[in-house]
Order: C-alpha cells, then sequence, then structure tokens
C-alpha cells in the first residue's frame, strides 16, 4: 500500500560531524520547508540549486541554525516525490530539532527504509539496486564497492529481465498451443519447449551457484583459526592484525570465547575468528570453548590451521587433521623459531592435504608470507568462472533463484511427459513470479517488508 503523507528524517549518521541532513518528501515538503527555513535573500529558491537561509521556529520566531537547503521536484527526484533537505550544522540536538520543526508542521517520522521503499515504488529504482545501496553503504573492500556498483547500474537486473523474458517468451508459445491448438498453424514441437525450458533452467541455476562468491565479496572471507591449545592460534591473529587484540599466555585453553576482527586481502576483507584450542577436555566450560570453535571451522570459508613445530605430532594434532579434510585454507607450522620437531612431510603423511607454511608468530615479516597464500587461496573462492562477472550476493536472491528452477524442472518434466499445455503453464509462470521477485517487479507486501527492514531510518 503506497501512504501518500509526508516523512521525515535525519539522513546523515547521528552524533557529531560538521554537516548534518534532514530530508522531507511527500506532498507537502515544500510547503513544509518553506515553513521552517527562510532564504537569506529575496528570491525563490529554484528546484536543485542550494541555498543559504535559517531555519526558524515558526512558533517563537526563535532561529534554529544557519543552513542550506534544496528542493526537487516529482517525479525527478530521489524518492519520485517532492523532496527537500535541509543541510545543517552537525551536531545531533539541530538536527534532531529541525526534525522535530518538520514533524510539527505535519511530516511524519520515516520508517527504516522508507525513503527508499518510495522510490522503488515510484519506480525510480528497483529492488536489487535498493539492496545494491545498502551495500555500497556497508562495502568494507575495494572487491564490495565494485559488486555493488555493478549491482546498482543494472547488471543483475539486466539479466533476470532477459530470463524474465524468456521465460515469458515459453509461455507465449504454450498460450498459443491453448489458444490455436484446433487451427493450422506451425508452433513449436513439445521437444523444442522442452530443451528450451532445460536452458533456461541451467542458466537460472548456475546463476544461483553464484551466490557462494557474492557472497564472499560482499561480506568478506570468513576464517577461523584452529589448533590445538597453545600451538600459537592468538599470536597468529596478533600477527595478522599488528595488534594485540587476543590474548596470548602460555598457559593452554585461555581463548575461550571466538575472538574476530578483519584484515584487508589483496581487494577482499578477511574475517579472522581465533576459536578455542581443539583437544580432549574434562573442563564444563573450556568443553563448550572448543564446541563453539568446531562449529566456527565449519561456518567458515576457510580454515587457518596452526600446529606447534616445536613439539613432537600428538593425538591432537590429528583431530585437527581430521577436522581439515576437504576443507579450504592454508594450514602454519608455527614456532619456527624453536628447535623443529614437527615438519610438514610428517603432517603429510597423516593425511593433511593443505598447503603449508612453516612460520613464527614472533617473526613479523612471516606475516607477509602468511597474507601472500591467503590471497590466493581468497582468489580462488572469489574468482568467477567464466568472463561474466554478474553475481548475487543476497539469500534472497539465491532462494528466488532456487523456487525459479525447481519450477523449470516440473515445467520441463510436463513437457517430456507431454502433459496438456495449461499444466506446464502454471510452472513456467511461477518460476517468471520467483524471477520477478528479485527485482521487485513482482512483489507482495511481504517482500517488501523483508527488504527495507534492513535499512537505517533516512534511507
Ligand atoms: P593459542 O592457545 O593457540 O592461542 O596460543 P597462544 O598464541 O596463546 O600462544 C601460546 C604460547 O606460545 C605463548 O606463550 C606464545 O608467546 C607462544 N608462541 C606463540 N607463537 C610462537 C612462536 O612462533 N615462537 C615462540 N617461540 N613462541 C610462540
Amino acid at each position: 500500500m503506497y501512504v501518500e503523507d509526508t516523512i521525515v528524517a535525519q539522513a546523515t549518521a547521528p552524533g557529531r560531524g560538521a554537516v548534518a541532513i534532514v530530508r522531507i518528501s511527500g506532498r507537502d515538503a515544500i510547503k513544509i520547508l518553506s515553513s521552517i527555513w527562510r532564504p537569506l535573500s529575496e528570491k525563490a529558491l529554484r528546484p536543485r540549486e542550494l541555498r543559504l537561509g535559517d531555519v526558524v521556529d515558526p512558533l517563537t520566531g526563535v532561529q534554529i541554525d544557519r543552513a542550506l537547503a534544496t528542493v526537487m521536484r516529482a517525479p525527478k527526484s530521489l524518492t519520485g516525490e517532492d523532496v527537500a533537505e535541509i543541510q545543517c550544522h552537525g551536531g545531533s540536538y539541530v538536527a534532531r530539532r529541525i526534525v522535530a520543526l518538520a514533524m510539527a508542521r505535519g511530516a511524519r517520522m520515516a520508517e527504516p527504509g522508507e525513503f527508499s521503499r518510495r522510490a522503488f515504488l515510484n519506480g525510480r529504482i528497483d529492488l536489487v539496486a535498493a539492496e545494491a545501496v545498502a551495500d555500497l553503504v556497508e562495502a568494507r573492500s575495494e572487491a564490495a564497492l565494485r559488486q555493488a556498483l555493478a549491482q546498482l547500474s543494472g547488471a543483475l537486473s539486466e539479466r533476470l529481465e532477459r530470463l524474465r523474458d524468456e521465460v515469458i517468451g515459453i509461455r507465449a508459445h504454450l498460450e498459443a498451443e491453448i489458444d490455436f491448438s484446433d487451427e493450422d498453424i506451425a508452433l513449436p514441437s513439445r521437444a523444442e519447449i522442452a530443451a528450451a525450458i532445460g536452458r533456461l533452467r541451467s542458466e537460472v541455476a548456475t546463476l544461483a551457484d553464484t551466490f557462494t562468491r557474492g557472497r564472499i565479496v560482499r561480506e568478506g572471507i570468513h576464517a577461523a583459526i584452529v589448533g590445538k591449545a597453545n600451538a600459537g592460534k592468538s599470536s597468529i591473529l596478533n600477527l595478522m592484525l599488528g595488534t594485540q587484540r587476543a590474548i596470548v599466555t602460555a598457559t593452554p585453553g585461555t581463548t575461550r570465547d571466538v575472538i574476530e576482527d578483519s584484515v584487508a586481502i589483496g581487494t577482499l576483507a578477511l574475517t579472522l575468528a581465533d576459536t578455542a584450542g581443539i583437544r580432549e577436555s574434562a573442563d564444563e566450560i573450556e568443553r563448550l570453548g572448543i564446541e563453539r570453535s568446531a562449529r566456527a571451522a565449519s561456518d567458515a570459508d576457510l580454515l587457518v590451521v596452526v600446529f606447534d613445530s616445536s613439539r613432537s605430532f600428538e593425538d591432537d594434532d590429528m583431530r585437527i587433521i581430521e577436522l581439515a579434510a576437504g576443507r579450504l585454507g592454508l594450514a602454519l607450522l608455527n614456532k619456527r623459531d624453536l628447535p623443529q620437531h614437527l615438519t610438514v612431510a610428517k603432517l603429510r603423511e597423516r593425511g593433511l592435504e593443505l598447503p603449508a607454511l612453516v612460520v613464527s608468530a614472533l617473526i613479523p615479516e612471516d606475516a607477509g608470507r602468511i597474507r601472500a597464500e591467503l590471497e590466493r587461496t581468497a582468489d580462488a573462492l572469489t574468482a568467477p568462472p567464466s568472463a561474466d562477472r554478474v553475481a548475487i550476493s543476497r539469500e534472497r536472491h539465491r532462494e528466488a533463484l532456487l523456487r525459479a528452477a525447481r519450477s523449470l524442472e516440473a515445467a520441463q518434466n510436463s513437457a517430456c511427459d507431454a502433459m496438456p499445455p495449461e499444466m506446464i503453464a502454471v510452472d513456467i509462470m511461477a518460476a517468471g513470479d520467483a524471477l520477478g521477485q528479485i527485482t521487485g517487479a513482482v512483489t507482495s507486501e511481504d517482500v517488501l517488508d523483508a527488504v527495507f527492514r534492513e535499512f537505517c531510518i533516512g534511507k
């Protein structure tokens, strides 16, 4: 449902800053601005012009701030409605005071994401672009920024629209079959329709498969540092972060909670989580920590597995090798500055498959070697399998694509089984709707609520 009232919110982050922006959108936006802000010169404010004026409380005549203001007329504005913005001095009190003035003149405080929701409802942006704006704000790496910009500029939306057009094309063939079945016109054969659905289904599935890559680019790579107690996991984390973030002690079993922080690896963000040491333990609290480590390890995109090369091979090392079986990552034989008792060859003999480096957490230069190896693994995780760089990055997109693929599979089966065209058309329509939900070409209040709930107020 489209509510036509006027909304207001601070568009900039709360707190102190040089400038804060108060945004008003809706039918009365410009009227409200004129009632609380007066340009210094007599000339009327023209759309898209930035002018200096005074913010004044219309009830008391008291000046609140000297501030720039601009207006954008519907439909060529951020929201597609009349929009007014005041760029005031960036104290949180000033901005809140101006928001309150606008509310006293009839505006309502905007819900989270309500400006973007109105932009969507007025056809200014599609859902993928709205989400891309949120991703741009959240971007923590060059790769995340590039991906958000590509989605904002429509690369993913165009791909989805093309797929949806193909669905519509197939549906048109089926409808022709329904309408003209008695007449003598050349229609594609069932085998041709089944083949076309099959091709489309594999394209949809390929796009769904880009999720891991797209998510990693958006969120960064999650790596878990695992190893037995005292192997040097916290020291390796500190070495990589260049700080004393994790507590390092000589007593085994001190990192009971998962500690994590991010570093830049190439163009990506890498979040390293230090986990409790993996070992047999009788201590209840430590056991909980170990369980959490195992979970962090299984959730991680890659593992950094730390062994203590100054000690001989132990049972706990075997547990780590088993944990790392079949996973992506890097093995570190730590403490190379001490007399060596464990070699890469020995670990290979016991089944270690990961690439391995012999390092020391106490030798700063080793951070560079670890980083270079992690960069190689990260590239392997995010390299597109072909020149096609379009990727989805949200669970919402993946779910819709999988739903579309399932409907196409059902349609393909019906086409192969020579079912009536009406039957095939039902699944084809469901596939088209699922694709349309990603861009918002087909939508419901629930989908919109879910998308815009994630946004902050003022966006
Ligand atoms: P964690 O339990 O695996 O997190 O291990 P810590 O990082 O807490 O390290 C355990 C002990 O090993 C501490 O006394 C560290 O100072 C020491 N340590 C860690 N890495 C090295 C290293 O490369 N060389 C030496 N000599 N000691 C290290």
